[in-house]
């Protein structure tokens, strides 16, 4: 992910209910977040100076955290508040912002109960995760060796901390030189991807697996289901293997980072015509109107 603003000395952080400057935003080595990746967080966009579906993400957070026994001392409307003055505070338009908070500050041990107090802070930034050319040409994508685990030891929306499991699968990625992959689940059907949500099309339906499938209830994903709804387009939930992938004619992914882009090839295999297809297209620009057009203010 570039980040413009992660060099940028003048950029303010919100942390535990102050703006501060970066260089003295800082937690303890003891906060179980770091210790334990004991904690939860979000990735929220803004672009034309509104922030895209914030109560949504906000409740996710709040999900989040009374999934895993986080008392928030915040509501969700002091938390929107947070987010809307940290983007303030950067005079961002158009850029990310990224919601943490970890189960605060305590023992060498697990025990989350003999942890003080949680600590929350908000970065924003500007990204831009994927080129121009990436949305123009589509994404390459191989399969991850690494699996996504079962709900049954984690639920995948919980947005912990912890994606050591995702960055496993990160790092195949890099290493075979592409940016994303796709993550089975145990049963070795198609879950999600590192940071997407998957969506093929077929015959004019667009398919994308049950979150039951072991994926995180992605917001985009959410977007693409209100969007396909408004444009007249099916849209179906589906337990697929990589053969569904490979056999489809048009193939996308959904994230807050990488909003909707397009992936033309999986493991050498050519999607469709090699291009992105004509839906896929269709939704990637009904989704940059929506992005731009709806929000909350914040400017
Ligand atoms: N899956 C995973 C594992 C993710 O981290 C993300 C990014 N939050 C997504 C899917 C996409 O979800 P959203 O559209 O809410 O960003």
């Amino acid at each position: 992910m570039s980040e413009s603003s992660s060099t940028n000395e003048s950029q303010k952080i919100w942390l535990d209910g102050e703006i501060i400057d970066k260089a003295d935003a800082k937690i303890s080595v003891f906060d179980h977040g770091l210790l334990y990746g004991d904690g939860i967080f979000e990735g929220i966009r803004m672009y034309s100076g509104r922030v895209f579906r914030l109560e949504e993400h906000i409740s996710r957070l709040f999900s989040s955290a009374k999934s895993i026994l986080l008392d928030l001392p915040w509501t969700e409307q002091e938390v929107i508040q947070a987010t809307v003055d940290t983007i303030k505070a950067n005079n961002l338009v158009d850029g990310y912002v990224r919601l943490v908070i970890t189960r605060g500050v305590g023992g060498l041990g697990l025990n989350p109960y003999l942890c003080e107090k949680p600590s929350m802070f908000i970065i924003a930034a500007n990204i831009q995760l994927y080129s121009d050319e990436a949305y123009e040409k589509g994404l390459e994508l191989i399969t991850c060796a690494t699996r996504r685990p079962t709900p049954a030891s984690l639920s995948p929306q919980v947005k912990s901390l912890n994606y050591l499991n995702n960055i496993m699968a990160k790092i195949e990625c890099i290493q075979a030189g592409v940016m994303e992959g796709i993550m089975l689940n145990e049963q070795g059907y198609v879950a999600e991807c590192t940071g997407d949500n998957v969506f093929i099309v077929n015959k004019g339906i667009v398919y994308t697996p049950p979150v039951s499938d072991g994926s995180l209830d992605g917001i985009t994903r959410d977007v693409i289901f209100d969007l396909c709804k408004a444009e007249g387009i099916e849209l179906r939930e589906k337990t697929m293997t990589r053969h569904d992938i490979f056999t489809c004619d048009e193939a996308f992914l959904t994230g807050t980072a990488a909003e909707v882009i397009p992936f033309t090839k999986l493991d050498q295999r050519q999607i469709g015509d090699g291009t992105p297809g004509t839906l896929s297209k269709q939704l990637i620009t009904a989704f940059r109107k929506l992005a731009n057009s709806e929000g909350t203010p914040c400017v």
